[in-house]
Formats: C-alpha cells, structure tokens, sequence
C-alpha cells in the first residue's frame, strides 16, 4: 500500500517529514507514522449529524441534493459536526442550512456506520417548525408520508437504514 486516502496527511504535523505506512509497536493495524520524530497520525471517523425533521401531519422531509456525492438523491438534512457544538447543534443547524428549517425536541433514532467511507452517522427525529425550503445544497425540499419515501433514489444507505428505522418507529402502536 503506498498511497492512503487521507492525502493532506502525507507530511508529519510535528516535524514535516514524510510520513510512512507501518504498523507500530505494541499495535495490529498499519498506520501513517514519522519515522523522524515517532508521531503516529491516527485517522479516526468523521461524526456526521442529521435530522428527519416530522410534521404534525405525519410527513417527513427530505431534500434532493444539489451537491456531490449523489447529487439528485434524496436525503435527510445532515452534514459534519464543528468542533464546539454538540450532535443535536450539529444537526439542527445542518437543517437549518440546507432544508432552511428549525426543528425542536431532537429524540435519537440511531447511529449508523459501516467500514467504507470512515463516518458515524447520528441521525435525529425531530419536530418541524415551518415549511422549509431548498438551501444552497439542496435542489427541492419535499414533504413525504411514510409511503412516498423514495427508496429507489435515496442517496446513501445510511440515509436508507435510518429511513427504515424510522417507519418501524412509526408503526409501533
Ligand atoms: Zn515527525
């Protein structure tokens, strides 16, 4: 293995030496390491927090997204956390931006992860306030009873997993 993913990391952030792929003392995985100074750059998953936002009528939203990855997919509102706020913050203002919409009384749906791409999905229900509209990361904004989910055209499968989560909340007595 020569290249790694993370290409920002190739240089130690210590020392400026070029850092190596090994698998240090006392460890089982290969990392990116200085062999001038020693640092060990750990490359840890990225928290991502989202909201399906709920109406009083039953309907959630999802957006279609303008941007890449899957652009055209529909999704819920999510992006990364900021250092200095916390995962309900995070997603809140990620729904703010892009589906220009305030939630309240945010209620943990899960947590959703798989090896690939390196992030932890935390996804919210939350409760709606006001209709919404399209961000500058998002092309339409819709309002979907349960059934009108389109699964067909979801943008990621965590996006599906949680959608699906979801709908079995919804149909516990
Ligand atoms: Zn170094």
């Amino acid at each position: 293995m020569t290249t790694h993913p993370h290409a920002a990391s190739r240089f130690c952030m210590h020392c400026g030496e070029r850092l190596s792929t090994a698998t240090p003392e006392g460890d089982s995985r290969r990392r990116l390491v200085c062999l001038r100074c020693g640092f060990i750059h750990y490359i840890n998953p990225r928290p991502v927090a989202a909201t399906i936002p709920v109406r009083g009528d039953g309907r959630l939203l999802l957006l279609r997204r303008a941007i890449e990855p899957r652009a055209g997919k529909w999704v819920f509102p999510g992006g990364y956390m900021d250092v200095g706020e916390t995962a309900e913050e995070a997603a809140a203002r990620e729904t703010r931006e892009e589906a220009l919409l305030e939630v309240v009384n945010l209620s943990l749906l899960g947590v959703y992860t798989r090896p690939g791409p390196g992030v932890v999905v935390i996804v919210y229900e939350a409760e709606a306030r006001g209709a919404g509209g399209a961000g500058d990361e998002t092309t339409a904004v819709a309002w979907l009873h349960a059934h009108e989910i389109p699964w067909d055209e979801l943008a990621f499968d965590s996006t599906e997993a949680a959608l699906r989560d979801w709908v079995r909340r919804r149909s516990r007595p």
